[in-house]
């Protein structure tokens, strides 16, 4: 364990994505609470150089081993060594000596990862979707078991509703989960199913990658937070109530037994969650932000999401219903239904198309352990891909 004093080891995940470059920003802005010593990445080498020759950290590592063997003599000439694979990567996390481990890869990659540090008593801070949507219930196993194990959440609606309750005691009666509502907020549904990949890539509040944007768009991101929170908090799904709030502005919200409600707000700005996942239970200082100007807001407005329009938010709560290997083959089906949507294979429309099609043809797992989840993610994905190859070859 770190003196008070000693800055924080930390362990990034995914340093070139949008959450691991968010760290590394905080890092460099205040190295006498955080010092990097491990970073990794899936492909982004160029980056990953970047930032090794500027942290410094003591292990370095590419998940593809291809692109990891065709560069690692770039990596040599300034002395690093690269390591590749994910078993490197695994057993590094089972014997390293960071204070958080921050988990900001995207996709079903970071399973393995987020379990053996949970594993070997790591402390994490949760960026990474699937690990939660998949297999919530062994994350939440790991945490009971594994002495010195905790899941810190990173986004911003999950950081907003751990910080409303933090007062111990206090049972709360519903958690309100807002949603800004996404880039086709006020779209109709002839406009949702003829727009471009570049128009539905367009987010009004938030800047994030490809893929969580139009998972924003299509109201899945929420869908897929509402599975995260229910696991996170540890209450039934329908505790759970969306609410679109185009301003971003009250990042969530939670309704404690009397009826009395506590939200958390802020400007949009991811920094603020990173930050707080990292000092928690602390709050200090970050100097270059504003304060939050209501004044300047004007307005917070709410409504109802419309689940018409929006049928992944639906096909989301059906999934955690449903639970078991319900939501691992909602999100695996999502992945490829949005990598198809970025491709142009499918249109807007198409994407819960498919997940609901694979969804209605999904056999259950009961309660799958973390290789079972893994296994129904691959057959899933594969579900998908042939919904998508053969509804292409009818139409084309
Ligand atoms: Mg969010």
């Amino acid at each position: 364990m770190t003196a008070e004093t000693e800055p924080k080891k930390l362990v990034v995940l995914g340093a070139t994505g949008s959450i691991g470059q968010s760290t590394l920003a905080l890092a460099r802005k205040y190295p006498d609470r955080f010092k990097i010593i491990a970073i990794t990445a899936n492909k982004s080498h160029p980056q990953l150089l970047k930032d090794c020759l500027e942290f410094q950290p003591n292990f370095v590592h590419l998940m593809d081993e291809k692109v990891a063997t065709e560069n690692d003599s770039r990596f040599a000439l300034h002395n690093l060594k690269l390591y590749s694979g994910l078993n490197n990567l695994l057993s590094y996390l089972r014997n390293c000596e960071a204070d958080i481990v921050v988990a900001g890869m995207v996709g079903n990659i970071g399973l393995l990862p987020v379990f053996t540090s949970l594993q070997a008593g790591l402390k994490v801070a949760l960026a990474n979707k699937e690990t939660l949507v998949s297999a919530g219930h062994l994350v939440k196993d790991l945490i009971k078991k594994s002495p010195g194990a905790d899941v810190i959440p990173v986004d911003s609606e999950h950081s907003a509703i751990f910080q409303c309750l933090q007062a111990k005691h206090q049972s709360f009666k519903k958690i309100i989960l807002t949603a800004s509502g996404g880039r086709f907020r006020t779209s109709s549904l002839k406009e949702m199913n003829e727009t471009t990949v570049e128009e539905a890539l367009k987010h009004p509040n938030w800047a994030m990658g490809a893929k969580i944007t139009i998972d924003s768009s299509t109201l899945m991101n929420k869908g897929l937070e509402v599975i995260e929170a229910r696991w996170l908090f540890d209450c039934e799904v329908d505790l759970i109530e969306v609410v679109v709030h185009p301003q971003s502005i009250v990042h969530s919200m939670v309704e404690f037994e009397d009826s009395s409600v506590l939200a958390q707000l802020g400007w949009p700005d991811m920094t603020i969650p990173i930050h707080y996942a990292l000092t928690h239970p602390k709050r200090m200082p970050l100097e270059s932000l504003p304060s939050l100007d209501l004044v300047k807001v004007g307005q917070l407005s709410f409504e109802a999401p419309d689940f018409k329009r929006f049928p992944c938010l639906r096909l989301a709560y059906e999934a955690s219903r449903n639970s078991h290997s319900f939501p691992a083959a909602l999100n695996a089906a999502n992945e490829v239904a949005v990598a198809a949507f970025l491709d142009g294979k499918i249109d807007f429309s198409g994407i819960p198309t498919t997940i609901e099609w694979c969804l209605e043809h999904h056999d259950t797992i009961k309660n799958p352990d973390v290789m079972e989840v893994i296994e129904v993610d691959r057959i899933s994905r594969d579900l998908c891909k042939q919904f998508i190859e053969r509804d292409r070859r009818s139409t084309h």
